[in-house]
């Protein structure tokens, strides 16, 4: 068993699995603390709908620090932004949280793949400190 099928790794502080996406995590990454790590967040998801192109677009107003993009596979999106956390399980559960926390952009989606590197401080850090999971 790899430690992604692991569902203590995958807790996020308030018990939430990452990739379901934590709202509490979202709205803490609202106003963050600026000691925490800072980490570069990517979420690959399928969507039960198709996004129009304008949500994909909008989501920078909303989100501040996220884009969305539709990859060219069918249903494939990919959502990135940047996260002040305490480690990348939190950062995670974060960006996912923005999905959830806008169910107007995606009412249905399934995360596929996530990707959090830790971008500051810089990184004299071994990789598995630097690059989660
Ligand atoms: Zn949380």
């Amino acid at each position: 068993m790899s430690h992604r099928d692991d569902t203590e790794f995958w807790a996020c502080p308030h018990g939430r699995d990452a990739r379901q996406g934590c709202v509490t995590c979202y709205e803490e990454a609202v106003d963050p603390d600026l000691a925490l790590p800072l980490w570069d967040v990517a979420v690959w998801f399928t969507s039960e709908r198709p996004i129009p192109v304008k949500a994909l677009q909008d989501v920078h107003r909303h989100g501040r620090r996220f884009l969305l993009d539709k990859l060219s596979a069918p249903h494939i999106y990919l959502l990135t932004g940047h996260s002040h956390a305490a480690g990348g399980g939190q950062a995670v559960a974060g960006v996912v949280g923005f999905l959830v926390h806008n169910q107007h952009v995606v009412d249905e989606f399934v995360v596929r793949d996530t990707r959090a590197v830790r971008l500051s401080p810089p990184p004299n850090l071994s990789s598995g400190e630097r690059v989660w999971p």
